[in-house]
């Protein structure tokens, strides 16, 4: 399953930035997920809730932004969104295109309350 595997590489991500005495005061996580990168959010959280389950990040809230996929056409010099994985420009019809976004599957932000005391 890719949810599965992609929501261990967010809970391996947590383990690397946030030493684990501090793990229980996560309270969101914040990816960026890019329309090519054929994530289905719905299932991404609920695999990030089920390997989190019984783990002191636990009440974490995984937050999915999602990116659409935009091509930039050096042909006509546009910048368009369209179907995910499509390399003609919608605008023109040209193949001379680059993918500008879309393809991003990365952790953005790790949200700890800072409120909590250090240790408990
Ligand atoms: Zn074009």
């Amino acid at each position: 399953m890719h949810e599965l595997s992609i929501a261990q590489s967010i809970v391996d991500i947590i383990g690397q930035y946030v030493p684990q005495q501090d793990r229980h005061t996560v309270r969101s996580v914040k990816v960026r997920i890019g329309d090519l990168a054929g994530v289905v959010p719905d299932s991404l959280s609920f695999c990030f809730s089920a390997i989190t389950s019984g783990t002191p990040i636990a009440e974490a809230i995984l937050e999915i932004e999602h990116v659409p996929y935009v091509l930039h056409c050096t042909a006509c010099q546009s910048d368009s969104t369209t179907e995910p994985g499509l390399a003609i420009c919608p605008r023109c019809g040209s193949r001379q295109t680059t993918v500008l976004s879309g393809t991003e599957l990365q952790v953005v932000t790790i949200d700890v309350d800072d409120d909590l005391p250090e240790h408990l």
